[in-house]
């Protein structure tokens, strides 16, 4: 039996919807849905995929007839995470590839065209790949205006997306860089670059702790910054699972939502407050540890993290600076960090106190900053009622008991924001004080929206970094020695791992699996090919540079930036200034369409389009990477439209006609071209992207095992370090469905043979902190690993480092990844621009003044030219973006399937009764928006899910909107993005999506 559209209404709890009845679907409606009692049945051609939607990564099974025509997509039993479950979007997956309003045709707009004409892939390949050639010839710089070498154009943005697979994120990220391009970027910029800032500067890795199937081993679960009932509906099930064995769930949000109808707390917070919510807990901590040592785990305290560790005398923090820390420069914005540094002995290696008394360690360091955090203050800044507070304080720090674990579950609710790389450390300066890293049941979970964010982002699809996480050259890095010597950290301490000592194994790697024989060690291995990047290209600067004329063509694979962007208006009409954009999709977005917006005249508008009909995830083959780092191979189940490509193939045909058009008629600067691999067969066979992503032994051809068999010498090749041991001799690793477990991997939901995870296949990171100093669990209930002292080995996960427990020689500190190995608390040197501990500060938009200190917004965030401001006096209501369980991002993939758009037909805003009162507004009724970007108009959702705050005595309302609409789609509306501000976080430039300021009223 298919699944009918009245079985997916079945499924997903409810009848067609409308904005009215928002919010009466409850999760369990989902939870409940497994396994899907459609009976199977005897299909041709019965495949396995993993869900294109969110980051949770589910298992999904299609079924296909004799046609190659999907019949039947259902969630697979099979799978640990989802166990057969979909939630309502990936219950919809099989109108993605059976829908008419798919692309099927390659679509090119002349310019100041009004239509599309249909053209032919041989022609579009030809033209694009020549678009390329003329600019990049026209735009090319060879030295800067320092007669620095550059070897880049700076006139191509290449924006891409997380919704494709590894081997194309890749490749994206190999091609751009091949052609020279700065503006290197895609969508995972405006989800969760913040939170590999703030996770990578507090324990050496950028990626979420743990996985899905862990969070049951929680005694606590604290979702703040995230609706993951409704957003990952999958994941959330495994928070049901802990709290029906007795772990609490605490929500914090500004808006009652689904996960805050499930939760034991409901604490209500400003957007933006985050810092000051966690900084109180914070103090709450430390000053019960000084009364309490016997409730938390000092070992940890003392041993893993950097509590103990000696700061510069010189550092001065936020409460003797006014917010501010030592070495502040106004005129730059900027601060000069060399005071943000452990204070060395004689032998290089940091000084300790193990009293943790000395006035200059980290402990003293954080408790006089935090001290200014009192439950009034911090209420007074959040807005939360002191009773609900202290309940939050209580139940979490429970937890700091070397027996019991918390983790902290948080998504864009917290990555978009000016200072959301500091909130993103207020969790993990928490989870270090409660010693819950590495075990089971704790972590720092970063919720993914896209399937792919984990996976895009490790293959670095940005501009500041290669795979892998190895840095962009900047033009000071002259040659391949200066590179090693600016990135490859050092120490004399015999306690670090410092595991970055490898750097340049895993960079000589790389260019051997980029530019084949062409590298060398007497060409620095063809370190001249990589292109030099000075200063921020990140998304917001390069819709400047496009604003401006600096980027003429953009190649905009998946990603649709027209309604994704912030002030959207803006970004809009950049879009009008390109010379030429390719956008590859399943549909005509309002990215490709841009010219068709209302209220524009195509025949003003002189862009060049091309529109490349791509191929959905269920129909096409590859690996992708959930949260959890669980790579996961999904399988060609299904066909697409006749003419749609995937994206494999259309960007090897680009490198293939560029190669022979640089190869004929030369150009500037060809060699990274002429010299680039790319032997995928034709057409591309993505084993081969996979294989070549592993890496190899050059001498023998065989596939490496692992990043430990990497060699500086040019003998291996590996075009992803963090992903060697994904595929090997003994096969492709994320292909594996092997549930097998040992006992002890049972107890804690490990899944070891199913899929592959990074690194090297170790499913919690920072696993050796889970132990004390012999090797035994601090939790025996629960060991993730442990040390067998008869056989001289850990089992249980693979340990984070396999050296022996603390207390025997050889061995070294668990946090591995930094460079003096223990948990950051104080995250020391170049770490973050604008701290090296988290400090409390508005919102760029903010009605009240910041209560703790004279510095009302992060002090080192840029200011761009095309920021406009919004004056509370006009703009007095807070308000903030989220996503809905029926919806995707920015739409496309929802917004054109009609079960979804049947649930979710239009664009709503959320506001309070009081405020409803307040502007006369009616329930159901149309509203208009204003922010000092734009207005929308909206459906009124009055609710009593919003209410207002008491901000220091003074009365504040909060609204709230999806971001998912826009004017393409079969479901259409005002896009949020068209009130946000395009200012960004000070260390990622992540937008301000989360609090901004608005009006409203009747329209
Ligand atoms: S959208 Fe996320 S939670 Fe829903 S089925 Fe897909 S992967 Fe699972």
């Amino acid at each position: 039996m298919k699944l009918t559209r009245r079985d997916f209404l079945k499924l997903c709890g409810g009848t067609t919807a409308g904005v009215a009845l928002l919010g009466m679907l409850g999760p369990e409606s989902f939870l409940e849905a497994a396994p899907i009692d459609i009976p199977l049945r005897k299909r041709i051609g019965e495949k396995t995929t993993i869900c294109c939607y969110c980051g949770v990564g589910c298992g999904v099974i299609v079924a296909s007839d004799e046609n190659g025509k999907a019949t039947n997509i259902e969630g697979d039993p099979d799978h640990p995470i989802n166990q057969g479950a979909l939630c309502s979007k990936g219950a919809a997956l099989i109108q993605v590839t059976n829908n008419e309003r798919r692309v099927d045709k390659v679509l090119y707009r002349a310019p100041y065209s009004s239509d599309w004409e249909e053209v032919s892939w041989d022609w579009a390949i030809d033209k694009v790949a020549r678009n390329i050639k003329k600019t990049r010839d026209e735009n090319w710089t060879y030295k800067d205006g320092k007669g620095r070498v550059v070897n880049h154009t700076e006139a191509i943005g290449w924006d891409g997306s997380a919704i494709v697979n590894n081997e194309e994120a890749y490749l994206f990220t190999k091609f751009a860089r091949s052609l020279g391009i700065t503006y290197l970027e895609h969508c995972a910029r405006l989800c969760h670059s913040s939170t590999v800032a703030a996770l990578g500067a507090s324990f050496g890795r950028g990626a979420m702790t743990n996985h899905w199937i862990d969070i049951k081993n929680s005694n606590c679960i604290m979702i703040i910054g995230s609706n993951a009932a409704e957003n990952h509906p999958l994941a959330f099930k495994w928070v049901i699972k802990a709290m029906e064995k007795g772990a609490k769930l605490i929500s914090v949000d500004p808006r009652f939502t689904r996960t805050s109808s499930r939760a034991d707390i409901y604490a209500k917070m400003r957007s933006g407050t985050d810092v000051a919510f966690i900084g109180g807990m914070i103090k709450y901590v430390i000053e019960d540890i000084e009364k309490h040592p016997e409730n938390y785990n000092m070992t940890y305290i003392k041993e893993y993290t950097n509590a103990t560790l000696l700061i510069d005398p010189n550092f001065k923090g936020p409460a003797d600076l006014d917010g501010l820390f030592s070495g502040y420069d106004a005129g730059k914005r900027a601060y000069d960090r060399s005071s943000w540094v452990y204070q060395l002995d004689t032998n290089g290696i940091p000084k300790r106190d193990l009293s943790l008394k000395d006035p200059n360690c980290v402990f003293q360091l954080l408790k006089k900053q935090f001290a200014r955090y009192d439950v009034d203050t911090v209420c007074s800044i959040t807005g939360t009622s002191k009773d609900v507070y202290l309940k939050v304080c209580e139940a979490y720090v429970a937890t700091g008991k070397p027996d019991k674990s918390a983790t902290i579950i948080y998504a864009m609710g917290t990555t978009q924001h000016t200072n959301a790389a500091q909130m993103i450390r207020s969790y993990s300066v928490l989870q270090l004080l409660l010693g819950n890293i590495g075990v089971a049941g704790g972590g720092i979970n970063a919720a993914r929206g896209q399937s792919n964010v984990q996976g895009a982002t490790d293959h670095c699809v940005l501009y500041h970094i290669l795979p892998g996480y190895l840095k962009t050259p900047n033009p000071d890095d002259v040659d391949l020695k200066a590179y090693l010597e600016h990135y490859t950290p050092t120490t004399s301490d015999p306690l670090s791992a410092n595991w970055w000592q490898n750097y340049d194994k895993y960079i000589i790697s790389l260019l051997k699996a980029w530019y084949g024989d062409a590298a060398v060690a007497s060409n620095d291995f063809a370190y001249e090919y990589l292109p030099k990047v000075d200063g921020d290209h990140s998304h917001i600067a390069m819709a400047e540079a496009i604003e401006n004329g600096v980027v003429k063509g953009l190649i905009s694979p998946g990603h649709n930036t027209a309604v994704s962007g912030p002030n959207a208006n803006f970004e809009r009409a950049g879009l009008d200034k390109l010379d030429w954009l390719v956008v590859c999709d399943l549909w005509e977005t309002e990215t490709a369409a841009h010219w068709k917006r209302p209220g524009v005249d195509p025949s003003r508008i002189g862009t060049e389009g091309f529109l490349l009909p791509a191929r959905a995830s269920m129909e096409k083959e590859g690996s992708l990477t959930n949260s959890g780092r669980w790579s996961q191979w999904r399988y060609e189940c299904c066909d697409g439209p006749d003419m749609a490509r995937s994206d494999l193939w259309i960007v090897t045909e680009l490198i293939k006609k560029l190669k022979e058009l640089y190869d004929m008629e030369g150009g500037e600067y060809p060699a990274p071209i002429l010299n680039l691999t790319c032997d995928y067969g034709d057409p591309p066979d993505v084993h081969k992207v996979a294989k070549e992503i592993n890496g190899y032994d050059l001498e023998t051809g065989e596939l490496l095992s692992s990043f430990t068999k990497l060699k500086n010498d040019g003998t291996t090749s590996s075009g992803n370090w963090l992903y060697c041991a994904s595929y090997t001799e003994d096969g492709n690793m994320a292909a594996r469905r092997d549930p097998t477990q040992t006992s002890a991997q049972a107890n804690i939901g490990l899944y070891p043979n199913w899929a592959w995870c990074w690194p090297v296949n170790r499913r919690i990171i920072y696993n050796r902190a889970s132990v004390d100093l012999d090797g035994n669990p601090f939790n025996p209930d629960k060991p993730v690993i442990n040390w067998h002292p008869l056989r001289g080995e850990w089992e249980g996960d693979v340990p984070d480092g396999g050296w022996p427990p603390m207390s025997q020689e050889g061995t070294r500190l668990p946090f591995i990844m930094t460079s003096e190995g223990r948990g950051h608390i104080f995250a020391t040197g170049e770490a973050l621009k604008d701290g090296p501990m988290p400090e409390h500060y508005e919102p760029w938009e903010s009605p009240v003044d910041n209560l703790l200190s004279g510095t009302q917004n992060d002090p080192a965030v840029t200011i761009w030219k095309s920021l406009v401001k919004g004056d509370v006096s006009k703009y007095p209501i807070v308000a903030t973006t989220y996503r809905l369980s029926e919806d995707w991002n920015a739409g496309q993939m929802t917004r054109n399937l009609p079960w979804l758009v049947e649930l979710m037909p239009e664009m709503f805003v959320e506001l309070s009764e009081e405020l409803a009162a307040e502007k006369g507004i009616q329930n159901g009724r149309m509203v208009i928006v204003e922010s000092a970007r734009g207005k929308i108009e909206a459906v009124a959702v009055v609710t009593k899910r919003f209410s207002p705050y008491s901000i220091n005595g003074r009365k504040v309302h909060q609204i709230g909107m999806p971001w998912h609409f826009g004017y393409m789609g079969l479901a259409k509306g005002d896009s949020a993005n068209m009130l946000t501000p395009n200012i960004g976080d000070a260390n990622t430039t992540i937008p301000e999506y989360k609090a901004f300021l608005c009006d409203i009223r009747a329209k």
